[in-house]
């Protein structure tokens, strides 16, 4: 029986990597032994001056409604870091906390998108930024990459996917799925092609910007030219292990800031209390305090890059940040193994489920269909055993 829901959750795609989180937790609670490598989360207990802080919060009694935007201190304590760590100069009222970083880009998308527009998404990208188009009736348009190229797209590739109808370009440096990261050179040229056409708004999600090891990324909005028509989307998730805090926030030209807390307003209203005074000593925080997760997912990167390298079929680039590998897995499309066919990432992913149980996201979902994206996020023996569960399973 088919139910009378809208069209426009019938055209929605289920987030992958929720719904393989989901799956790989469902075979979990069924005694199924499965190692899940399928969630970007990092494995590590939020940092107790956090945690203090929000303790502290509920005993001086925050429970009221927060403003729609964000607590005032927040915001300038937002603006604090945004000098420190990206050299932005935002305003506190260029400032909008948001249920998430999610949220965040759902709000600029829902304010600056139109039926019809045209979105430019370099692949691979995010699950959730095609879905979020696919909300506002705007089309996305992949521009795609390789293992070659180190998955980054090329200035010419850009302004080839150009049309009259664009509207807006997703940026995502350090990359999910990828890890890569854009320096600044490589922004500037790409920056040089969006100069010509300034109609063009840049959504630039830098979520995963303290996990890196080595070149610091560069912000897009630190392009002269470019800070007038960017939106820096960040938040807490990530480098301070605070996933399900749902804190994201963004800096972006206050009319599009005012726009989203409007939209905000009427979706969500403001940001959990507790929460948003946690945010403020975690914003305020020098980065070196969080630096011994960012030491530990290095060497999971390289254990992990050392041993996909020992299969045969596993094409591997060196992601320079966030915390997921993004193997070129198509030398086993056309194969069967262990009696299963494999035509593409989908059914590899779910051979990796099956035989070794081995949770990962299909690169399809991220607009890579060569690929499958596992996130190691996970303790070093956990890591170590699903290696050896795949290359078991495939050999
Ligand atoms: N961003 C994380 C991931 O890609 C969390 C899940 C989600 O929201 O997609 O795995």
């Amino acid at each position: 029986m088919t139910h009378p829901l809208s069209d426009r959750i019938s055209s929605l795609p289920v987030s992958q990597t929720l719904a393989m989180a989901a799956k790989a937790r469902e075979l979990k609670e069924q005694g199924i032994d499965i190692i899940s490598l399928s969630l970007g989360e990092p494995d590590f207990n939020t940092p107790d001056f956090i945690k203090d802080a929000a303790i502290e919060a509920i005993n001086q009694d925050y429970n009221s409604y927060t403003p729609v935007d964000g607590y005032a201190e927040l915001k300038e304590a937002i603006c604090t870091k945004f000098k420190r760590d990206n050299d932005l100069v935002y305003q506190p009222n260029q400032i909008v906390v948001s249920t998430g970083a999610k949220q965040s880009i759902a709000n600029v998308a829902q304010v600056l998108l139109n039926p019809g527009d045209e979105v430019l998404l370099p692949a691979p990208y995010w699950v959730s930024y095609s879905a979020i188009s696919i909300l506002c009736e705007a089309k996305f348009i992949e521009i795609p990459s390789s293992i070659e190229d180190d998955f980054k797209i090329t200035p010419a590739q850009l302004e080839a996917a150009i049309t009259p109808k664009t509207k807006m370009v997703f940026f995502n440096s350090p990359n999910n799925p990828s890890g890569s990261i854009y320096s600044e050179q490589e922004y500037r040229a790409l920056a040089a092609v969006l100069e010509k056409h300034p109609k063009i708004y840049i959504l630039s999600d830098e979520i995963y910007e303290h996990i890196n090891y080595g070149a610091k990324p560069f912000s897009f909005a630190a392009i002269e030219n470019m800070f007038d028509r960017t939106i820096t989307v960040n938040g807490l998730a990530k480098a301070f292990a605070m996933t399900g805090w749902r804190i994201g926030y963004l800096g972006a030209p206050q009319w599009i800031a005012k726009a989203c807390t409007k939209m905000q307003g009427q979706v969500t209203s403001g940001t959990n209390c507790i929460a948003q005074r946690a945010a403020i000593s975690a914003v305020l925080a020098p980065v070196e305090k969080v630096q011994y997760m960012v030491d530990e997912f290095k060497t999971r990167r390289d254990l992990v890059l050392d041993r996909l390298r020992q299969i045969d079929g596993f094409k591997l680039n060196i992601p320079e940040g966030a915390f997921y590998v993004f193997p070129d897995i198509s030398a086993f499309f056309g194969k069967t193994v262990q009696g299963m066919k494999i035509e593409n990432a989908n059914d590899f992913s779910l051979f990796l489920l099956e035989k070794a149980n081995v949770a990962t996201v299909t690169g399809d979902a991220f607009g890579a269909p060569n690929c499958i994206r596992m996130s190691y996020a996970a303790s070093v023996a956990q890591l170590k055993e699903a290696i050896q569960r795949i290359k078991e399973a495939v050999s």
